[in-house]
């Protein structure tokens, strides 16, 4: 089930990055990340726990990893 309060939209070019799915299962203080083999996976039961620290945007190219705060109207946090 997705989050009530946080949701997290990933680009595909990054969905399906290896690297890039260890740096952000790495990053990621509250394990919304799992980084598979053949890319990241977003563990929704894992969503509303986000802390908002940004560290997923910083390890992913500008404009690729998006959190979004459901519970304030969609605003997006992203870089
Ligand atoms: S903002 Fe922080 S807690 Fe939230 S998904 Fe990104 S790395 Fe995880």
């Amino acid at each position: 089930m997705p989050g009530l309060f946080i949701d997290v939209e990933v680009a595909d070019s990054v969905r399906g990055d290896a690297e890039l799915a260890k740096k952000l299962e790495e990053v990621c203080p509250v394990d919304i990340y799992t980084a598979t083999g053949a890319g990241v996976e977003i563990r929704e039961e894992q969503l509303d726990e986000c802390v908002l620290c940004e560290l997923c945007l910083e390890a992913a190219p500008p404009g690729t990893v998006k959190v979004i705060k459901l519970y304030a109207g969609g605003a997006a946090l992203e870089r």
